[in-house]
């Protein structure tokens, strides 16, 4: 079930026989010279929808910004700070948990929003656990970033080696490439290979620009193939999908 085509009495009917929701969370933000703006959301919004309709799971919309401060100094990004992300995350889980949701996954498709998730959830439990009568203690949250899992992560190897890099990757640009062919951009011979480095080097969105000149960082944009994207989808969706199952079931 999507829960933007859902109504609310569907929903309620839901919430008497499963606990668990998946919220696909990514970002706005440049991806080089040949990236979408929105690789970040598009790609964990697909898989959910797509572990959605396999297994009646529901899943929301996709939160399609995302904190990538980092990002600012190429033309497009968007970027909430830490603070206003950390709130927005907490009230989702506030209102999914006040509707019954007892299993919540954030399916994310952005580095960059892994220590606010983090923090999220920690806020959370926090208020949950300063009350002695605290409601909601039985709900749980869990945080998948689609790459992660090993058999993605050893899937991604496989097809693109080093030439993933840290940003912009040719993983993730090759699963927007087979999920939208129509925005498939050309890649100009005078491409230069991309810089490597690690996002964690990054400060801000000066220090950026001037280190990684086109927004890559060390990624091969040569390899990326909508069917070496498809490959990366279909596990990545089937692991993921056995990651949530059990984690409802827990
Ligand atoms: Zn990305």
């Amino acid at each position: 079930m999507k829960l933007q085509f859902a109504a609310w009495p569907e929903v309620e009917e839901y919430l008497r026989a499963n606990a668990g929701i998946i919220v696909p969370i990514g970002s706005t933000e440049q991806h080089g010279p040949t990236g979408l703006m929105g690789t970040d959301y598009i790609i964990p919004s697909a898989m959910a929808e797509a572990i959605s309709e396999r297994t009646g799971i529901c899943c929301t919309p996709p939160i399609t910004f995302g904190m990538a401060q980092h990002h600012l100094g190429f033309p497009g990004t968007i970027s909430l700070r830490p603070s206003t992300y950390v709130s927005v995350l907490v009230d989702v889980i506030q209102s999914l948990a006040r509707h019954g949701f007892r299993r919540i996954v954030f399916l994310n498709g952005h580095g960059g929003n892994i220590a606010p998730v983090l923090t999220a959830m920690n806020e959370f439990y926090a208020g949950i656990s300063f009350h002695r009568e605290g409601g909601h203690r039985d709900v749980l949250c869990k945080l998948i970033s689609w790459w992660t899992p090993p058999k993605t992560a050893a899937e991604i190897t496989e097809i693109f080696g080093d030439g993933d890099g840290a940003h912009a990757t040719a993983s993730e640009i090759a699963v927007t490439q087979f999920l939208h062919s129509r925005y498939i951009k050309p890649v100009s011979a005078d491409l230069r290979p991309a810089r490597k480095g690690a996002v964690s080097d990054i400060h801000n969105a000066y220090d950026y620009r001037d280190r990684f000149i086109d927004g890559r960082i060390g990624s091969d944009v040569r390899l990326c193939t909508p069917e070496g994207g498809q490959r990366v989808f279909d596990v990545a969706t089937d692991e993921i999908a056995e990651e949530c199952m059990a984690f409802f079931s827990s």
